[in-house]
């Protein structure tokens, strides 16, 4: 008998990771080099639109060196991102940041963001004191906590305000948060993007003390992100390849432009050609999700359709390392509170931050900058020279660096992040209630249970889970 054909509809990591969970036919692993091809329950094939598999995950070249132009470091503290590069032969090259020590950028220069906190909220409040990111002011109202409402949900923003006050919020969440999610903190679910803390404020006594609890039993648990050498934009060919040594059929540059339900399955339109499917994986964005499901699923397309997304730029910047010799550039970089209105976001100082770039590279000298978060994508309508402009404008003032870089990139991700509201996790919640009554269809992705990679990571094995198991 033949197996059942499960097609796959993007291949970004979430698509690819969710191939391999397929093609291994056990959902809890993505499989081992040594897994036998096509001895999996179900034939799978990916679909994927553009003419490369990864999506968020890009690499490229500037100034002659290899680097990531989109996702750099996945989380180590969730094992299912560096699974799957184990899974894909890729564990001997995961490497860990070479220092963790990054800054905020202040009024007063760069001071060092303060050790001890959860998403910007302090744990250590004589680090945050000695750090001076924040004013005697603002100190002192982290240190004079104050009840505040919180129900099944709140905005992290608004919740922490009422709780340790504005500054706390403006100066070290917001700039954290916003380099996970490109959002706004007062917009942000504490439940959707950091449950951990939504645990810890349910808690009676202090925030902070918890906090700080929470630290120190954390410190022996290892690295808390890695990155791959080479650049995680290896991650997509190789676990491409990975998923095709399982017997999966992966293929670019076949955009599926329409999804029809049949009595026994699906029928997907892709390049033009049509082809069936027993079961359907939708991993691509919430918009492109809904195009696709509004023919026979308008409620989970109008559910998916509210899913916002922001958009950035990221601007590569490459400088020979004699030109820098004047240039304090240390740590993994520095974060910018909004609140300042600066035209960058952030800069990381990616020579520092990898060793596996320091060490490709030993004379150049590569740092990004990140503009653009959601509501506010007026950056992306610049042109790019304007992009690096600003980039090079605000870096002269937060370290001093005057130097010219001999070459530069910038890449654009339009709609590149979904935004998690207040109501979000319900959202999804409804969506997958009404594709498991439509049935033989699941989705993952970014837009569902986490942006980053291994929550990306989880939500494929999830759907894989879904439909190897219905029912479960
Ligand atoms: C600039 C940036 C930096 C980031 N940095 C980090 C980081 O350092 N660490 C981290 O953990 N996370 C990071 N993230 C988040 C993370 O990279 C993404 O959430 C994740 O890669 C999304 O994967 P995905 O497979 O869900 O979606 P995508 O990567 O968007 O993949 C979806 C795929 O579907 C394809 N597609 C769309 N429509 C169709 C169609 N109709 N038919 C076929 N194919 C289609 C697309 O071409 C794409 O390849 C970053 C995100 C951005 C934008």
């Amino acid at each position: 008998m033949a197996k059942p054909h499960v097609v796959v509809i993007g291949g970004g990591v979430a698509g690819l990771a969710a191939a391999a969970f397929l093609s291994a036919g056990r959902a809890e692993g993505a499989g081992s080099a040594g897994s036998a091809a096509g001895s999996g329950p179900v034939r799978v094939t990916v679909l994927e639109g553009s003419g490369r598999f990864g999506g968020k995950l890009l690499g490229g070249e500037v100034g002659g060196v290899r680097v990531d132009l989109g996702a750099e470091s996945m989380l180590a503290r969730r094992p299912e991102g560096v699974e799957l590069a184990r899974a894909a032969g890729l564990g001997e090259l995961l490497e860990p940041p070479s220092t963790a020590k990054a800054a905020i950028w202040t009024a007063e220069g760069l001071r060092p963001l303060p050790g001890g906190q959860l998403m910007g909220v302090p744990g250590d409040l004589a680090a945050l004191r000695e750090s001076g990111v924040l004013t005697p002011e603002g100190l002192r109202r982290v240190h004079d906590e104050r009840p505040a409402e919180l129900g099944e949900d709140a905005p992290i923003g608004r919740y922490l305000t009422e709780r340790l006050g504005r500054e706390v919020v403006d100066r070290l969440v917001e700039p954290l948060l916003g380099g996970v999610y490109a959002g706004h903190a007062d917009e942000i679910s504490i439940r959707a993007a950091v449950p951990q803390l939504l645990e810890l404020a349910r808690r009676p006594g202090s925030l902070t003390a918890a906090i700080a609890e929470l630290g120190s039993r954390a410190t022996a648990a290892g690295p808390v992100f890695n990155g791959l050498r080479g650049g995680l934009g290896t991650l997509p060919d190789a676990v491409a390849a990975h998923a095709r040594a399982l017997g999966a059929d992966l293929r670019t540059g076949h955009p599926v432009e329409a999804l029809r339900r049949t009595p026994d399955g699906w029928r997907i339109t892709a390049a033009g050609r049509e082809l069936t499917a027993d079961a359907v994986v939708l991993a691509v964005p919430a918009p492109q999700a809904a195009a696709l499901l509004e023919a026979d699923a308008s409620a989970a397309a109008a559910e998916l359709r509210r899913i916002e997304y922001a958009s950035m730029a990221l601007v590569t910047l490459a400088f020979r390392r004699a030109d820098l010799a004047d240039t304090p550039l240390t740590g993994s970089g520095f974060l910018v509170p909004p609140v300042d209105r600066r035209h960058i976001k952030a800069s990381t100082f990616s020579s520092n931050k990898w060793g596996w770039l320091e060490r490709s590279a030993p004379d150049a000298f590569l740092l990004r900058t990140s503009l653009g978060r959601h509501h506010e994508d007026a950056a992306l309508q610049l042109d790019d020279a304007e992009l690096v402009a600003r980039s090079l404008a605000d870096l002269r003032t937060a370290v001093g660096l005057r130097a010219t870089p001999y070459d530069r990139a910038v890449t654009r991700w339009t709609d590149g992040l979904p935004q998690y509201p207040v109501g979000h996790l319900d959202r999804v919640a409804r969506v997958r209630t009404r594709l498991d009554a439509l049935g033989a269809v699941a989705v993952c992705g970014a837009a569902y249970d986490g942006v980053g990679i291994p929550a990306v990571v989880a939500s494929a094995r999830r759907a894989a889970t879904a439909l190897l198991t219905p029912g479960t």
